[in-house]
């Protein structure tokens, strides 16, 4: 037996490595630059193969495996495409190839001259190959053994040992780096895949140096191009809506105080080009053994969508399907965001002799009048006053200001805008519009102050209004009166209504 290497020998090995891991890290599919690689270490070798076979399954009585790459030194030598070695079972009742097995599992690599070989399955089968030498390594990926890298000698009967071995040694490892690099770079185009689809982004901060990574999916979410070095995680959860920061802190303190295991909230998040998106904020804290914690990760999902149907589902059910004034639900939840701390009124407008209009014109045409009413009367107030329909022909205004004075001219107002211009109703089959001059009675109540139980202060802010609103109608309709919770009116043209006290 004569051994294959020499000093022009190890050269030629080195030649070849660097040519195939040059092709490895050039190849576009990592398999393409597996087969150039076997290829220069065949050429290089004068083997007559250089296979690799992918372990399948270790069982108790028998390996699988698939023969998934060769180089052959000439079309003779190809085993690849024969039936016999796709998903290959060998049994391991020969004790000699047992023990082969069982030390590649752990990382051995072996030289087996077959003429040196004892009678056995094993010699049996390589003759069976015309193979006189061969060598083999595991290749072992992240600690486990994935395959085996071989080369078979037909027409020598060399020993592979020293840099033959060595060759074969760092192949299989270049190997392995390949298919743990493929791993990876197909897990993160799956993790990127998963964040377009899902609407979400990953994000990591370093709690021990304060390094911020975030996905590229992260940063289009945000709105930034694609070009922008990395987002600035920091100064976005800065500015994040008071009310949100505020709660997300509460959650990021008792998650690291090991009260919560993760955090989970609604935001409203600044974007690159201005304005704001509203993000689902999911979060955990990783800790190193000693349970001290190394960094805070998570996903941001887009939930912009969520919240406009969500804000639709909610305007309908507070708001009133003929005009779109709220109705009742919509008037509590406005009292709810404006009434604990701030100083309300409540007005009661009520249509003056609404029955005669639909009586002469038609309900249809009544319709019509109430929905102009509600446009009317909504262009009359501030964008955060409320305009609320509590039935029929009647409305509730809440107006944030504690200016008794103020309220009872804007009633006025409101009175003025409604004689002083009729309503011009189309009626069905008619040529043109009717014109219907309506009049308003308004009664008007401050709401009681107060930063608890909102339903008994509203139900009397309710009462007294009604209380207002009534005397209005006793005293011949389309006027305004007062009742003694408005304070500073002077007024007395207006009159305060029975109930004063
Ligand atoms: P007052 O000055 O005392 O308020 O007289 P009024 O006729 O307005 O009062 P009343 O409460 O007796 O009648 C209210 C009418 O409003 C009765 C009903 O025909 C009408 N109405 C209630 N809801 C609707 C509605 O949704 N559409 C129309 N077209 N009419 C309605
Ligand atoms: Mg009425
Ligand atoms: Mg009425």
């Amino acid at each position: 037996m004569t051994t294959v290497a020499s000093a022009s020998h190890e050269s030629l090995y080195l030649a070849a490595l660097s040519v195939g891991s040059r092709a490895m890290m050039q190849a576009d599919n990592w398999a393409d630059g597996v087969d150039r690689l076997l290829a220069e270490i065949g050429r290089a070798t004068g083997a007559s193969r250089v296979w690799v076979f992918q372990l399948l399954e270790l069982q108790p009585q028998a390996v699988l495996q698939d023969y998934v790459f060769e180089w052959a030194a000439a079309p003779a030598y190809r085993q690849l495409m024969q039936r016999r070695f796709r998903f290959f079972r060998s049994g391991l009742e020969d004790p000699v190839y047992r023990r082969l097995v069982e030390e590649r599992r752990d990382g051995g690599c072996h030289d087996l001259c077959v003429s040196d070989m004892a009678d056995g399955p094993l010699r049996r089968h390589l003759e069976s190959q015309d193979i006189l030498s061969m060598a083999t390594v595991p290749i072992m990926v992240h600690g486990e053994w994935w395959g085996t890298l071989g080369i078979d000698d037909c027409r020598r009967a060399i020993s592979w040992k020293g840099p033959g071995l060595d060759l074969l040694i760092a192949t299989a490892e270049l190997i392995a780096a390949a298919i743990y690099r493929h791993r990876l770079t197909s897990r993160s185009r799956q993790v990127e895949l998963f964040q377009r689809v899902a609407n979400c982004g990953v994000w990591e901060v370093a709690l021990t140096n304060g390094h911020v990574w975030c996905s590229e999916a992260l940063k289009a979410q945000l709105g930034y191009p694609a070009t922008y070095p990395r987002v600035p995680l920091r100064r976005m959860l800065a500015r994040l809506w008071r009310e949100d920061r505020h709660q997300l802190w509460q959650q990021v303190r008792a998650c690291l105080a090991g009260r919560q295991s993760h955090c989970r909230l609604d935001v409203r998040m600044p974007l690159y080009a201005g304005g704001t998106g509203w993000f689902e904020i999911v979060a955990e804290i990783q800790r190193d053994e000693a349970g001290r914690p190394l960094s805070m990760a998570g996903i941001l999902i887009d939930i912009h969508r969520r919240k406009r149907d969500e804000e639709r589902s909610r305007r309908a059910a507070e708001s009133d399907a003929l005009t779109g004034a709220l109705n009742r639900r919509g008037l509590m939840r406005w009292l709810e965001a404006h009434a604990r701390r701030e100083s309300v009124h409540l007005m009661l407008l009520d249509i003056d002799h609404f029955k005669a209009v639909n009586d002469r014109y038609g309900h249809a045409a009544g319709d019509a009048l109430l929905c102009q009413l509600s446009r009317r009367l909504h262009g009359e107030l501030r964008e955060d006053d409320a305009l609320v329909r509590l039935g029929g022909e009647e409305f509730a205004l809440l107006i944030r200001s504690g200016d008794g004075e103020r309220m009872l001219a804007l009633a006025e107002r409101l009175r003025g805008a409604v004689v002083d211009r009729p309503f011009r109703l189309q009626l069905p089959g008619a040529p043109e519009p009717v014109t219907v001059a309506v009049s308003i009675s308004l009664g008007v109540a401050r709401m009681p102050p107060g930063t608890t139980d909102l339903e008994t202060r509203q139900a009397l802010a309710l009462v007294w209004a009604d209380e207002a609103l009534y005397a209005a109608k006793q005293a011949g309709r389309n006027r305004t009166r007062r009742h003694a919770s408005v304070t500073g009116a002077g007024n007395g043209a207006l009159g305060s209504c029975a109930t004063e006290r």
